[in-house]
């Protein structure tokens, strides 16, 4: 394994990894991968072409078989292992998310902590696939229903993060007895490529997990799609995307997980308790800088707590230190890049445009890196684009509303539907408000949704499918049924 690191502190692998061995891409291109908080290059990574992900899908294919018989204990073994030095190597893989991705190293600290749980949660369902036996009707047949791995799988994931985003695909997929071959996004193909390492170290067999970083996402992913060895895709990323992909996958009718976009609401109601409520959203807007599908993206909230949810809101927000991500202290990290950050300002400046006010924050940072202030709009006109665009970035945007109705028309108004929050004392407006969202998640008195124990996942356009929790498994999953005459 060779490594091209302008800060090998970072320690992590640089070339396409298939079946088991670290190689240069085919015809030997790379590309630069950038610290958000500086602009600067830190490592030169090897371009996969699409010969490598041809020879990655062959690996790939190639160890399904054996992979799928070898003993659900083993992989729950191996996986388990998996988890344990992803803990041990905590600081490692911190460093190198914050440094390809920019997010505070404790937060990054937090993904890692996150992202390994998926390992060790699916290392324990690896060994409780089960399946059914029942009669027909009338009696005269016995129905037994086996599991079966779907077989080799495509994982695609975005950078917002590069680890648990991984893993969350990778934990099931392995536990579920399929071989995988990985694109990670091409801004953070470090975090990926170290995990390759991690899990060839915890005994992953050769061929199981192949990971192609890459320029050409198109290249690649398309080779896959078409190559007629692939029977599942699971993505995370744009919706933009999302829609590509399930149309590549309609001539092969591939299976598909599809963890898109959202546009979350957050709806603080009448008689809320507002400081907790501005914690929840301290959490639901802020975690990873706001470059989450479950950022809030929109705070409905009730006109008689509006102007005090914004200023407490707008005062925690101020206080947070804003720097580079490696810092010691700093709380919120640069956005991903320049156009990331140019997005954030071309939303803002439309709400400001049609009336809202800056509580704090407002206008973007000069300087290198990629820095964005903590920003509290409020007033927002409802059609302001920031409403029915996901922001990606640390802007929260408060619109008052009156009844309980309108609020659901507004949060309901939306092609996405991952996550809404809701914030009330009241236990029988909490309920009728989370069944009335249409969403797949509710947070409810709480700005944190996901865990490695619960089903991750929306409705409308933010997706297909669940990641994580008891149903996690079942995405990797096909049925077999077998009739047998009773006699
Ligand atoms: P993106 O542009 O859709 O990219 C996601 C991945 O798809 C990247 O690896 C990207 O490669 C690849 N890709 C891009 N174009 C492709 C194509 N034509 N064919 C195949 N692959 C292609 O999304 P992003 O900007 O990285 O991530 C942000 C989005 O992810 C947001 O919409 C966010 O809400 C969503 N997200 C959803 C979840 C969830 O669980 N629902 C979680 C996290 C993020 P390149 O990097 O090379 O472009």
């Amino acid at each position: 394994m060779t490594t091209s690191l302008t800060r090998p502190e970072i320690g992590s692998p640089t070339q396409v990894f298939i079946g088991g061995s670290w190689q240069d891409a085919h015809g030997g291109k790379t590309f630069d991968v950038v610290d958000p908080a500086t602009g600067e290059t830190i490592a030169t990574v090897a371009d996969g072409a699409v010969a490598d992900a041809e020879a990655a899908m062959t690996a790939a294919a190639k160890a399904q078989k054996s992979w799928a018989q070898t003993a659900p204990r083993e992989r729950s073994i191996i996986l388990r292992r998996a988890f344990e030095l992803v803990i041990e190597r905590t600081e490692e893989l911190a460093a190198i998310i914050t440094a390809e991705m920019g997010k505070p190293l404790a937060d990054a600290r937090g993904e890692v902590a996150y992202g390994a749980e998926f390992f060790r949660w699916f290392s324990e369902e690896a060994v409780r696939i089960s399946g059914d036996h029942t009669l027909t009707g009338d009696g005269k047949n016995r129905i037994i229903v086996t599991r079966e791995p779907v077989g080799p799988c495509i994982l695609v994931t975005p950078w917002n993060f590069p680890l648990a985003m991984g893993t969350r695909k990778i934990g099931p997929a392995l536990a579920a007895g399929c071989t995988v071959v990985f694109k990670p996004a091409e801004q953070t193909p470090l975090t990926a490529l170290a995990l390759a390492a991690i899990l060839a170290e915890a005994g992953v067999p050769d061929g199981v997990v192949n990971v192609v970083p890459t320029t050409d996402a198109a290249g690649v992913v398309g080779s896959w799609m078409a190559s007629g060895e692939a029977r599942k895709i699971s993505f995370t990323g744009s919706t933009e995307v999302g829609k590509i992909l399930l149309a590549q996958a309609a001539p092969t009718v591939m299976r598909t997980s599809m963890e898109l976009g959202g546009n979350a609401p957050f709806v603080v109601a009448e008689g809320a308790d507002v400081d907790r409520a501005v914690d929840g959203a301290m959490v639901a807007k802020m975690r990873n800088m706001g470059e989450a599908c479950t950022a809030a993206n929109r705070f409905f909230v009730h006109r008689s707590v509006a102007a005090e949810f914004a200023e407490k809101l707008g005062a925690r927000m101020d206080a947070l230190e804003v720097g580079p991500g490696a810092r010691a202290g700093v709380e919120v990290g640069p956005l991903i890049d320049e156009a990331g950050r140019a997005k954030v300002q071309r939303l803002v400046d439309d709400a400001l445009g049609r009336g809202a006010r800056a509580v704090v924050g407002g206008a973007q940072d000069d300087g290198p890196g990629y820095f964005y202030p903590p920003t509290v709009l409020d007033s927002v006109d409802p059609t302001s684009d920031l409403m029915s665009t996901e922001i990606f970035g640390p802007v929260a945007a408060v619109v008052p509303y009156d009844t309980e109705d309108e609020v659901i028309a507004l949060a309901n108004d939306t092609e996405w539907g991952l996550v809404g929050y809701v914030f009330t004392q009241d236990i029988d407006r909490a309920l009728r408000m989370g069944e009335r969202l249409e969403v797949g998640m509710v947070g409810l008195n709480t700005g944190l949704v996901s865990n490695p124990a619960a089903p991750f996942g929306g409705v409308k356009q933010s997706g297909l499918g669940r990641e994580g929790g008891r149903v996690g498994i079942d995405e990797f999953l096909e049925y077999k049924y077998f009739a047998i005459p009773r006699s």
